[in-house]
């Protein structure tokens, strides 16, 4: 399993950069976000160990476990759906939290990161596909979402994320992906703020993702193999 681990990562390290570059972009503009859920903390460590420091997690649950084994200095994104109830452990555990779609939860978000003296990093997540079983926001509402975020202090937006609906050949996923950075640019322009990150894109259409924009690819199977259910 290990050998695989490391063959894959500095593999998908590598097609992260070529896409990058045929995108004629910086490769340097494009990170990877490993998606540790349902992995335990010893293969994260072998990432660890090549030099990865990014992670994506999507239970509060698991992470309040493993987080605590892993040595300090990694910067831990919470991706998954969030209720307003496990608020509290996410402003504990995480540094970014990338699923923030609703008002309530950006306000409790904050009340929590007030409480422990924290700044944390949030990203809007919008519901690109307009899926009726899926996170994230309505894209018509963003633009209230981030005015309605903006005030709060402890809390800083750094960009979007979606979880487009699933395509077998991802260059039908592309719009999905140009929509976000769409929304993106025009939030930029109408809430005169900078948004850099834009989190899209997982293991089967990173590279579509990249080619329109994206700044953060979270994958998972590509890296660890297959998840048990
Ligand atoms: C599981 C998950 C991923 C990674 O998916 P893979 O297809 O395994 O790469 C990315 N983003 C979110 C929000 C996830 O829950």
């Amino acid at each position: 399993m290990t050998p695989d681990l490391e063959k894959n990562y500095c593999s998908l390290q590598e097609q992260i950069r070529l896409s990058a570059q045929k995108a004629g972009r910086n490769p340097d503009s494009v990170r990877l976000l490993a998606v540790s859920k349902k992995m335990d903390s010893e293969k994260l460590r072998v990432l660890w160990q090549l030099g990865q420091r990014l992670f994506g997690e999507n239970r509060v649950q698991e992470a309040r476990v493993k987080i605590p084994e892993m040595p300090a200095g990694g910067e831990w994104h919470f991706i998954g759906g969030l209720q307003t109830n496990k608020a509290k452990d996410a402003v504990e555990y995480f540094d970014v939290i990338e699923s923030v779609d609703r008002i309530d939860l950006a306000n409790e978000l904050e009340k929590r990161a007030a409480a422990v003296g924290k700044k944390l990093k949030i990203m809007l997540e919008v519901n690109v596909g307009g899926e009726a079983a899926k996170h994230g926001c309505d894209p018509q509402k963003a633009g209230e979402l981030l005015q309605a975020v903006l005030p709060l202090a402890r809390l800083e937006v750094v960009g979007l994320m979606a979880i487009p609906p699933f395509r077998e050949d991802p260059e039908m996923a592309r719009p999905f992906f140009l929509k976000l950075r769409e929304i993106r640019d025009r939030l930029q322009d109408s809430g005169g703020v900078v948004l850099p990150e834009l989190s899209m894109g997982m293991s089967h259409d990173f590279p579509v993702a990249i080619a329109e924009g994206a700044t953060l690819v979270r994958i998972g199977t590509a890296l660890f193999g297959p998840r048990s259910a």
